[in-house]
Protein backbone atom coordinates (compact mmCIF):
# COMPACT_ATOMS: atom_id res chain seq x y z
CA UNK A 1 0.00 0.00 0.00
CA UNK A 2 2.44 2.52 -0.95
CA UNK A 3 1.52 6.32 -0.71
CA UNK A 4 2.17 9.09 -2.62
CA UNK A 5 5.41 10.78 -0.22
CA UNK A 6 4.29 14.25 -0.24
CA UNK A 7 0.25 13.66 -0.55
CA UNK A 8 0.69 11.51 3.12
CA UNK A 9 3.36 14.36 4.58
CA UNK A 10 0.81 17.02 3.67
CA UNK A 11 -2.24 15.07 5.51
CA UNK A 12 -0.09 13.92 8.33
CA UNK A 13 0.93 17.67 8.93
CA UNK A 14 -2.45 19.36 8.50
CA UNK A 15 -3.73 16.45 10.89
CA UNK A 16 -1.42 17.54 13.37
CA UNK A 17 -0.88 21.45 13.45
CA UNK A 18 -1.39 22.50 15.66
CA UNK A 19 -0.55 19.45 18.61
CA UNK A 20 2.29 18.30 19.98
CA UNK A 21 3.80 15.08 19.60
CA UNK A 22 2.67 14.26 22.99
CA UNK A 23 -0.95 15.21 22.70
CA UNK A 24 -0.87 13.14 19.27
CA UNK A 25 0.96 10.21 21.43
CA UNK A 26 -2.11 10.63 23.80
CA UNK A 27 -4.51 11.12 21.15
CA UNK A 28 -3.57 8.24 18.95
CA UNK A 29 -3.09 5.81 22.19
CA UNK A 30 -5.12 2.72 23.42
CA UNK A 31 -8.15 3.93 25.94
CA UNK A 32 -8.44 1.12 29.00
CA UNK A 33 -12.38 1.04 30.06
CA UNK A 34 -15.45 0.06 28.69
CA UNK A 35 -18.72 2.45 28.66
CA UNK A 36 -20.75 1.42 31.74
CA UNK A 37 -23.41 0.59 31.21
CA UNK A 38 -23.02 -1.16 28.07
CA UNK A 39 -25.18 -2.98 25.55
CA UNK A 40 -26.10 -6.06 26.82
CA UNK A 41 -26.92 -8.92 23.99
CA UNK A 42 -29.66 -11.62 24.51
CA UNK A 43 -31.60 -13.38 21.92
CA UNK A 44 -35.26 -12.09 22.89
CA UNK A 45 -36.49 -8.88 21.49
CA UNK A 46 -39.10 -7.05 23.21
CA UNK A 47 -39.58 -3.54 24.25
CA UNK A 48 -38.15 -3.44 27.76
CA UNK A 49 -34.90 -4.62 25.55
CA UNK A 50 -35.36 -1.76 23.38
CA UNK A 51 -35.77 0.79 25.73
CA UNK A 52 -32.83 -0.35 27.37
CA UNK A 53 -30.60 -0.30 24.30
CA UNK A 54 -31.66 3.44 24.31
CA UNK A 55 -30.82 3.87 27.67
CA UNK A 56 -27.34 3.09 26.98
CA UNK A 57 -27.28 5.77 23.44
CA UNK A 58 -28.74 8.22 25.75
CA UNK A 59 -26.19 8.15 28.05
CA UNK A 60 -23.15 7.64 25.62
CA UNK A 61 -24.31 10.25 22.87
CA UNK A 62 -26.13 13.31 21.83
CA UNK A 63 -29.69 11.17 21.04
CA UNK A 64 -32.59 12.48 22.79
CA UNK A 65 -36.02 11.63 22.92
CA UNK A 66 -37.12 12.21 19.46
CA UNK A 67 -34.19 10.84 17.86
CA UNK A 68 -35.53 7.71 19.92
CA UNK A 69 -39.51 8.05 18.39
CA UNK A 70 -37.63 8.60 14.73
CA UNK A 71 -35.73 4.87 15.01
CA UNK A 72 -38.15 3.23 17.64
CA UNK A 73 -41.45 4.21 16.39
CA UNK A 74 -44.72 3.43 16.81
CA UNK A 75 -45.01 0.81 13.86
CA UNK A 76 -41.85 -0.76 14.73
CA UNK A 77 -42.56 -1.23 18.11
CA UNK A 78 -45.81 -2.92 17.69
CA UNK A 79 -44.30 -5.31 15.18
CA UNK A 80 -41.13 -5.68 17.07
CA UNK A 81 -41.58 -10.09 16.84
CA UNK A 82 -41.22 -9.54 12.88
CA UNK A 83 -37.74 -8.14 13.02
CA UNK A 84 -36.41 -10.11 15.96
CA UNK A 85 -35.17 -13.30 13.86
CA UNK A 86 -33.05 -10.71 11.49
CA UNK A 87 -31.09 -8.37 14.24
CA UNK A 88 -29.17 -8.47 17.31
CA UNK A 89 -29.16 -5.05 19.39
CA UNK A 90 -32.03 -3.92 17.98
CA UNK A 91 -32.74 0.16 18.43
CA UNK A 92 -35.07 0.15 16.09
CA UNK A 93 -36.06 0.38 12.24
CA UNK A 94 -34.34 2.71 9.43
CA UNK A 95 -36.49 4.50 7.01
CA UNK A 96 -35.15 4.10 3.31
CA UNK A 97 -36.63 5.94 0.28
CA UNK A 98 -38.41 3.20 -2.20
CA UNK A 99 -38.92 3.87 -5.58
CA UNK A 100 -39.95 2.11 -8.39
CA UNK A 101 -38.56 1.37 -12.06
CA UNK A 102 -41.00 0.15 -15.09
CA UNK A 103 -42.71 -1.52 -16.16
CA UNK A 104 -39.68 -3.85 -17.15
CA UNK A 105 -40.79 -6.61 -19.36
CA UNK A 106 -39.16 -9.85 -19.34
CA UNK A 107 -39.62 -12.78 -21.47
CA UNK A 108 -37.25 -14.96 -19.35
CA UNK A 109 -37.30 -18.97 -18.71
CA UNK A 110 -38.78 -18.34 -15.17
CA UNK A 111 -39.62 -14.27 -14.93
CA UNK A 112 -42.57 -13.85 -17.75
CA UNK A 113 -44.37 -10.42 -17.78
CA UNK A 114 -43.74 -6.48 -16.98
CA UNK A 115 -42.60 -6.02 -13.15
CA UNK A 116 -42.83 -3.02 -11.68
CA UNK A 117 -39.08 -3.31 -9.37
CA UNK A 118 -38.93 -1.83 -5.76
CA UNK A 119 -35.63 -0.13 -5.27
CA UNK A 120 -34.63 1.22 -1.85
CA UNK A 121 -32.01 3.87 -2.05
CA UNK A 122 -30.78 6.99 -0.95
CA UNK A 123 -29.04 8.17 -4.63
CA UNK A 124 -31.15 10.21 -6.46
CA UNK A 125 -31.43 9.79 -10.39
CA UNK A 126 -30.79 5.95 -9.98
CA UNK A 127 -34.51 5.04 -9.91
CA UNK A 128 -34.86 7.80 -12.87
CA UNK A 129 -32.06 5.72 -14.80
CA UNK A 130 -33.88 2.31 -14.27
CA UNK A 131 -37.01 3.17 -14.97
CA UNK A 132 -36.02 4.92 -18.41
CA UNK A 133 -34.04 1.65 -19.17
CA UNK A 134 -37.00 -0.46 -18.12
CA UNK A 135 -39.13 1.58 -20.56
CA UNK A 136 -36.74 1.17 -23.43
CA UNK A 137 -36.84 -2.44 -22.82
CA UNK A 138 -40.73 -2.33 -22.57
CA UNK A 139 -41.02 -0.47 -25.60
CA UNK A 140 -38.99 -3.13 -27.63
CA UNK A 141 -41.01 -6.00 -26.65
CA UNK A 142 -39.02 -6.84 -23.56
CA UNK A 143 -35.64 -8.88 -23.23
CA UNK A 144 -34.78 -12.37 -23.14
CA UNK A 145 -33.43 -13.79 -19.70
CA UNK A 146 -32.04 -16.51 -18.80
CA UNK A 147 -30.96 -18.76 -15.83
CA UNK A 148 -28.24 -21.13 -16.68
CA UNK A 149 -26.91 -22.59 -14.02
CA UNK A 150 -26.85 -22.41 -9.84
CA UNK A 151 -25.18 -23.08 -6.63
CA UNK A 152 -24.05 -21.80 -3.53
CA UNK A 153 -20.52 -23.56 -1.97
CA UNK A 154 -18.91 -23.40 1.22
CA UNK A 155 -14.97 -24.07 1.61
CA UNK A 156 -14.04 -26.07 4.56
CA UNK A 157 -10.23 -25.93 4.58
CA UNK A 158 -8.03 -28.92 6.66
CA UNK A 159 -4.03 -28.33 7.80
CA UNK A 160 -1.97 -31.67 7.62
CA UNK A 161 1.71 -32.33 8.72
CA UNK A 162 2.40 -33.12 4.89
CA UNK A 163 1.55 -33.39 1.68
CA UNK A 164 1.52 -36.62 1.37
CA UNK A 165 -1.54 -37.29 4.32
CA UNK A 166 -3.23 -34.37 2.77
CA UNK A 167 -3.31 -36.28 -0.41
CA UNK A 168 -4.49 -39.56 1.09
CA UNK A 169 -6.81 -37.34 2.48
CA UNK A 170 -8.13 -36.28 -0.40
CA UNK A 171 -8.53 -39.67 -1.49
CA UNK A 172 -10.39 -40.86 1.32
CA UNK A 173 -12.73 -37.15 1.29
CA UNK A 174 -13.45 -38.32 -2.69
CA UNK A 175 -14.85 -41.97 -1.46
CA UNK A 176 -16.96 -40.80 0.90
CA UNK A 177 -19.00 -37.70 -0.69
CA UNK A 178 -22.12 -40.00 -0.55
CA UNK A 179 -22.23 -39.81 3.06
CA UNK A 180 -21.76 -35.98 2.91
CA UNK A 181 -24.58 -35.83 1.03
CA UNK A 182 -26.52 -37.83 3.46
CA UNK A 183 -25.56 -35.90 6.27
CA UNK A 184 -26.30 -32.81 4.53
CA UNK A 185 -29.88 -34.24 3.97
CA UNK A 186 -30.04 -34.49 7.85
CA UNK A 187 -30.01 -30.49 8.07
CA UNK A 188 -32.18 -29.43 5.92
CA UNK A 189 -34.79 -30.36 4.03
CA UNK A 190 -34.35 -28.25 0.94
CA UNK A 191 -30.39 -28.03 0.12
CA UNK A 192 -28.53 -31.00 -1.80
CA UNK A 193 -25.20 -31.29 -2.10
CA UNK A 194 -24.33 -31.51 -5.53
CA UNK A 195 -20.19 -32.11 -5.57
CA UNK A 196 -16.85 -31.64 -3.83
CA UNK A 197 -14.16 -30.57 -5.65
CA UNK A 198 -10.34 -30.13 -3.87
CA UNK A 199 -7.82 -27.94 -4.08
CA UNK A 200 -4.09 -28.61 -2.61
CA UNK A 201 -1.27 -26.35 -1.78
CA UNK A 202 1.46 -27.57 -0.16
CA UNK A 203 -0.31 -29.42 3.15
CA UNK A 204 -3.17 -27.48 3.02
CA UNK A 205 -6.46 -28.93 1.59
CA UNK A 206 -9.33 -26.68 1.22
CA UNK A 207 -12.48 -28.32 -0.12
CA UNK A 208 -15.25 -27.01 -2.45
CA UNK A 209 -18.79 -28.22 -1.31
CA UNK A 210 -21.35 -27.23 -3.66
CA UNK A 211 -24.93 -27.11 -3.23
CA UNK A 212 -28.65 -26.65 -4.27
CA UNK A 213 -30.17 -24.66 -2.10
CA UNK A 214 -33.88 -24.44 -3.24
CA UNK A 215 -35.82 -21.67 -3.16
CA UNK A 216 -33.28 -19.91 -0.28
CA UNK A 217 -30.37 -17.50 -1.05
CA UNK A 218 -28.66 -20.03 0.63
CA UNK A 219 -25.77 -18.69 2.58
CA UNK A 220 -26.96 -19.77 5.93
CA UNK A 221 -28.04 -23.55 4.67
CA UNK A 222 -24.89 -24.36 3.54
CA UNK A 223 -22.77 -23.26 6.61
CA UNK A 224 -24.70 -25.33 8.96
CA UNK A 225 -24.52 -28.48 6.54
CA UNK A 226 -20.76 -27.90 6.18
CA UNK A 227 -20.41 -27.65 9.79
CA UNK A 228 -21.68 -30.97 10.09
CA UNK A 229 -19.95 -32.53 7.10
CA UNK A 230 -16.82 -30.99 8.88
CA UNK A 231 -18.05 -32.60 12.39
CA UNK A 232 -18.46 -36.14 10.87
CA UNK A 233 -15.15 -35.57 8.76
CA UNK A 234 -12.81 -35.00 12.44
CA UNK A 235 -14.66 -37.61 13.87
CA UNK A 236 -13.79 -40.05 11.06
CA UNK A 237 -11.23 -39.35 8.90
CA UNK A 238 -8.10 -42.02 9.10
CA UNK A 239 -5.73 -39.25 8.35
CA UNK A 240 -6.49 -36.80 11.02
CA UNK A 241 -5.96 -33.27 10.46
CA UNK A 242 -4.18 -30.87 12.95
CA UNK A 243 -6.73 -28.27 12.00
CA UNK A 244 -9.78 -27.96 9.79
CA UNK A 245 -11.73 -24.87 9.30
CA UNK A 246 -15.31 -24.82 8.51
CA UNK A 247 -14.63 -21.58 5.62
CA UNK A 248 -11.15 -20.63 4.43
CA UNK A 249 -12.39 -17.76 2.01
CA UNK A 250 -12.43 -19.89 -0.61
CA UNK A 251 -16.02 -19.85 -1.51
CA UNK A 252 -16.27 -16.14 -3.31
CA UNK A 253 -18.73 -15.38 -0.02
CA UNK A 254 -19.09 -11.84 0.15
CA UNK A 255 -16.47 -10.51 -2.08
CA UNK A 256 -15.74 -9.85 -6.05
CA UNK A 257 -13.99 -12.76 -7.14
CA UNK A 258 -12.83 -14.47 -10.44
CA UNK A 259 -14.42 -17.89 -9.09
CA UNK A 260 -17.46 -15.99 -10.56
CA UNK A 261 -16.33 -16.96 -13.74
CA UNK A 262 -15.25 -20.49 -13.27
CA UNK A 263 -18.10 -21.46 -11.11
CA UNK A 264 -21.34 -19.87 -9.35
CA UNK A 265 -22.62 -18.52 -6.10
CA UNK A 266 -26.38 -18.48 -6.61
CA UNK A 267 -27.63 -18.29 -10.18
CA UNK A 268 -25.79 -17.60 -13.25
CA UNK A 269 -27.87 -15.20 -15.57
CA UNK A 270 -27.81 -14.13 -18.63
CA UNK A 271 -30.62 -11.29 -20.27
CA UNK A 272 -30.08 -9.58 -23.99
CA UNK A 273 -31.92 -7.13 -25.86
CA UNK A 274 -32.04 -6.04 -29.68
CA UNK A 275 -33.29 -2.25 -29.95
CA UNK A 276 -34.48 -0.60 -33.40
CA UNK A 277 -32.24 2.70 -33.62
CA UNK A 278 -35.88 4.73 -33.53
CA UNK A 279 -36.19 3.79 -29.70
CA UNK A 280 -32.51 4.59 -28.75
CA UNK A 281 -32.65 7.51 -30.09
CA UNK A 282 -36.40 8.31 -28.82
CA UNK A 283 -35.56 7.07 -25.00
CA UNK A 284 -31.75 7.75 -24.89
CA UNK A 285 -31.18 10.57 -27.45
CA UNK A 286 -28.02 8.88 -28.78
CA UNK A 287 -27.09 6.68 -31.89
CA UNK A 288 -26.44 2.92 -31.22
CA UNK A 289 -22.87 3.36 -32.85
CA UNK A 290 -21.73 5.99 -30.30
CA UNK A 291 -23.16 3.78 -27.67
CA UNK A 292 -21.08 0.71 -29.04
CA UNK A 293 -17.59 2.95 -29.28
CA UNK A 294 -18.11 4.05 -25.46
CA UNK A 295 -18.92 0.67 -24.41
CA UNK A 296 -15.71 -0.86 -26.59
CA UNK A 297 -13.83 2.16 -24.66
CA UNK A 298 -15.46 1.48 -21.04
CA UNK A 299 -14.48 -2.20 -21.61
CA UNK A 300 -10.85 -1.36 -21.92
CA UNK A 301 -11.20 1.37 -19.11
CA UNK A 302 -11.99 -2.05 -17.03
CA UNK A 303 -9.87 -3.97 -18.24
CA UNK A 304 -6.74 -1.58 -17.78
CA UNK A 305 -7.65 -0.73 -14.19
CA UNK A 306 -7.87 -4.44 -13.58
CA UNK A 307 -11.84 -4.43 -12.62
CA UNK A 308 -13.08 -8.04 -12.59
CA UNK A 309 -16.04 -8.44 -15.65
CA UNK A 310 -16.50 -5.53 -17.54
CA UNK A 311 -20.13 -3.64 -16.37
CA UNK A 312 -20.68 -0.17 -15.76
CA UNK A 313 -23.03 -0.85 -12.58
CA UNK A 314 -24.73 -3.77 -11.64
CA UNK A 315 -24.32 -2.49 -7.83
CA UNK A 316 -26.46 0.08 -8.14
CA UNK A 317 -29.78 -2.15 -9.51
CA UNK A 318 -28.89 -4.76 -7.11
CA UNK A 319 -27.54 -3.51 -3.61
CA UNK A 320 -31.47 -1.15 -4.19
CA UNK A 321 -33.33 -4.39 -4.98
CA UNK A 322 -31.60 -6.74 -2.53
CA UNK A 323 -32.80 -4.14 0.19
CA UNK A 324 -35.89 -3.79 -0.94
CA UNK A 325 -36.74 -7.41 -1.22
CA UNK A 326 -34.89 -8.36 1.88
CA UNK A 327 -31.57 -10.10 0.35
CA UNK A 328 -28.31 -9.67 2.13
CA UNK A 329 -27.22 -6.75 0.89
CA UNK A 330 -23.84 -7.59 0.94
CA UNK A 331 -23.53 -10.04 -1.40
CA UNK A 332 -24.18 -7.63 -3.82
CA UNK A 333 -20.45 -7.63 -3.41
CA UNK A 334 -19.91 -10.80 -5.33
CA UNK A 335 -22.98 -10.55 -7.53
CA UNK A 336 -22.10 -7.28 -9.06
CA UNK A 337 -19.19 -9.34 -10.98
CA UNK A 338 -20.44 -9.56 -14.43
CA UNK A 339 -20.09 -8.50 -18.58
CA UNK A 340 -21.80 -6.26 -20.56
CA UNK A 341 -21.52 -6.31 -24.21
CA UNK A 342 -23.34 -4.10 -27.02
CA UNK A 343 -22.91 -3.96 -30.67
CA UNK A 344 -25.00 -2.74 -33.76
CA UNK A 345 -26.53 -4.92 -35.82
CA UNK A 346 -27.04 -5.40 -39.54
CA UNK A 347 -29.98 -3.16 -39.70
CA UNK A 348 -27.65 -0.63 -37.99
CA UNK A 349 -29.63 -1.29 -33.99
CA UNK A 350 -28.08 -1.99 -30.83
CA UNK A 351 -28.12 -5.85 -29.82
CA UNK A 352 -27.18 -5.72 -25.74
CA UNK A 353 -26.53 -8.14 -23.11
CA UNK A 354 -25.50 -8.42 -19.35
CA UNK A 355 -24.37 -11.90 -17.95
CA UNK A 356 -24.14 -11.59 -14.16
CA UNK A 357 -22.48 -15.12 -12.72
CA UNK A 358 -23.60 -14.47 -8.65
CA UNK A 359 -26.84 -13.52 -8.69
CA UNK A 360 -27.50 -14.67 -4.74
CA UNK A 361 -30.99 -14.48 -4.00
CA UNK A 362 -34.00 -16.09 -2.44
CA UNK A 363 -37.49 -15.91 -2.22
CA UNK A 364 -37.53 -17.26 1.57
CA UNK A 365 -35.34 -17.38 4.26
CA UNK A 366 -32.96 -14.19 5.27
CA UNK A 367 -34.76 -11.10 5.49
CA UNK A 368 -37.33 -11.88 2.88
CA UNK A 369 -40.37 -12.40 5.49
CA UNK A 370 -39.78 -8.56 7.28
CA UNK A 371 -42.93 -6.41 7.12
CA UNK A 372 -41.59 -3.70 4.13
CA UNK A 373 -39.30 -6.59 2.13
CA UNK A 374 -42.37 -9.06 1.29
CA UNK A 375 -44.51 -6.32 0.45
CA UNK A 376 -42.01 -5.18 -2.09
CA UNK A 377 -41.94 -9.11 -3.50
CA UNK A 378 -45.68 -9.33 -3.65
CA UNK A 379 -45.06 -5.98 -5.49
CA UNK A 380 -43.05 -8.43 -8.38
CA UNK A 381 -45.55 -11.21 -7.67
CA UNK A 382 -42.99 -13.31 -5.96
CA UNK A 383 -44.25 -14.25 -2.68
CA UNK A 384 -44.17 -17.74 -1.60
CA UNK A 385 -43.03 -20.97 -3.04
CA UNK A 386 -41.06 -21.14 -6.28
CA UNK A 387 -40.14 -17.99 -6.88
CA UNK A 388 -36.23 -17.56 -6.36
CA UNK A 389 -35.11 -18.49 -10.32
CA UNK A 390 -37.77 -15.77 -11.39
CA UNK A 391 -36.28 -12.95 -9.06
CA UNK A 392 -32.95 -13.76 -10.41
CA UNK A 393 -33.67 -13.25 -14.12
CA UNK A 394 -35.41 -10.18 -12.55
CA UNK A 395 -32.33 -8.52 -11.10
CA UNK A 396 -30.58 -9.84 -14.88
CA UNK A 397 -32.90 -7.75 -16.53
CA UNK A 398 -32.74 -4.74 -14.25
CA UNK A 399 -29.44 -4.75 -14.70
CA UNK A 400 -29.68 -4.54 -18.26
CA UNK A 401 -31.63 -1.46 -17.83
CA UNK A 402 -29.46 0.08 -16.07
CA UNK A 403 -26.44 -0.51 -18.75
CA UNK A 404 -28.40 0.78 -21.11
CA UNK A 405 -29.13 4.07 -19.42
CA UNK A 406 -26.32 4.71 -18.26
CA UNK A 407 -24.45 4.34 -21.38
CA UNK A 408 -26.91 5.74 -23.56
CA UNK A 409 -26.39 9.02 -20.90
CA UNK A 410 -22.97 9.00 -21.13
CA UNK A 411 -22.86 8.41 -25.53
CA UNK A 412 -25.45 11.46 -25.56
CA UNK A 413 -23.29 13.42 -23.14
CA UNK A 414 -26.07 13.61 -20.53
CA UNK A 415 -24.37 11.87 -17.44
CA UNK A 416 -23.49 14.68 -15.54
CA UNK A 417 -26.27 17.15 -16.40
CA UNK A 418 -29.03 14.49 -15.43
CA UNK A 419 -26.80 13.92 -12.32
CA UNK A 420 -27.04 18.03 -11.80
CA UNK A 421 -30.41 18.40 -12.47
CA UNK A 422 -32.20 15.22 -10.29
CA UNK A 423 -29.40 15.01 -7.28
CA UNK A 424 -28.86 18.82 -6.28
P1 LIG B 1 -32.21 -19.22 6.09
O1 LIG B 1 -33.41 -18.42 6.52
O2 LIG B 1 -31.12 -19.39 7.07
O3 LIG B 1 -32.66 -20.69 5.62
C1 LIG B 1 -33.72 -20.90 4.77
C2 LIG B 1 -34.86 -21.54 5.55
O4 LIG B 1 -36.02 -21.65 4.74
C3 LIG B 1 -34.49 -22.95 6.01
O5 LIG B 1 -34.97 -23.13 7.30
C4 LIG B 1 -35.25 -23.83 5.02
O6 LIG B 1 -35.60 -25.07 5.56
C5 LIG B 1 -36.49 -22.99 4.80
N1 LIG B 1 -37.20 -23.28 3.56
C6 LIG B 1 -38.55 -23.45 3.47
N2 LIG B 1 -38.92 -23.68 2.21
C7 LIG B 1 -37.81 -23.70 1.47
C8 LIG B 1 -37.56 -23.89 0.08
N3 LIG B 1 -38.53 -24.14 -0.78
N4 LIG B 1 -36.28 -23.82 -0.35
C9 LIG B 1 -35.28 -23.55 0.51
N5 LIG B 1 -35.45 -23.38 1.84
C10 LIG B 1 -36.71 -23.43 2.32
O7 LIG B 1 -31.72 -18.57 4.75
P2 LIG B 1 -30.45 -18.89 3.87
O8 LIG B 1 -30.90 -18.54 2.49
O9 LIG B 1 -29.87 -20.22 4.13
O10 LIG B 1 -29.41 -17.82 4.37
C11 LIG B 1 -29.60 -16.46 4.02
C12 LIG B 1 -29.11 -15.65 5.15
O11 LIG B 1 -27.79 -16.04 5.47
C13 LIG B 1 -29.07 -14.20 4.79
O12 LIG B 1 -29.83 -13.49 5.74
C14 LIG B 1 -27.61 -13.85 4.93
O13 LIG B 1 -27.43 -12.61 5.51
C15 LIG B 1 -27.07 -14.91 5.83
N6 LIG B 1 -25.64 -15.21 5.63
C16 LIG B 1 -25.13 -16.23 6.37
C17 LIG B 1 -23.82 -16.57 6.22
C18 LIG B 1 -23.27 -17.70 7.02
O14 LIG B 1 -22.16 -18.11 6.77
N7 LIG B 1 -24.01 -18.22 7.98
C19 LIG B 1 -23.00 -15.91 5.31
C20 LIG B 1 -23.54 -14.91 4.55
C21 LIG B 1 -24.87 -14.57 4.73
P3 LIG B 1 -34.56 -26.30 5.42
O15 LIG B 1 -33.22 -25.82 5.90
O16 LIG B 1 -35.12 -27.36 6.29
O17 LIG B 1 -34.49 -26.73 4.02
Amino acid sequence: MPFNREKLYSLMARLSTPLTREKIDEKLAPKNGLPSPGLKHTSVLTKDVLERNWDVLRRYGSLDAADQAELADKETLERLGAYSKNIENCVGTLKIPLGVAGPLRVNGFFAEGDFYVPLATTEAALVASYHRGARLITAAGGCTALLHDEGVSRSPGFIFRTLSEAGQFVLWATENFERFRSLTAETTRHGELMDVRFALEGNHVYMSLDFYTGQAAGQNMVTIATAAVVAWIRENTPVQPQRAFVETNFSGDKKASFLSFTSVRGKKVTAEVLLPADLVKKYLHTIPQVMVQYWQMAALGGVMSGTMGVQGHFANALTALYLATGQDAACSSESSVGITRMEVTEDEGLYAAVTLPDIIVGTVGGGTKLPSQSVCLKMLGLKGEGQTHCLAEICAALCLAGELSIIGALAADQFAAAHKRLAR
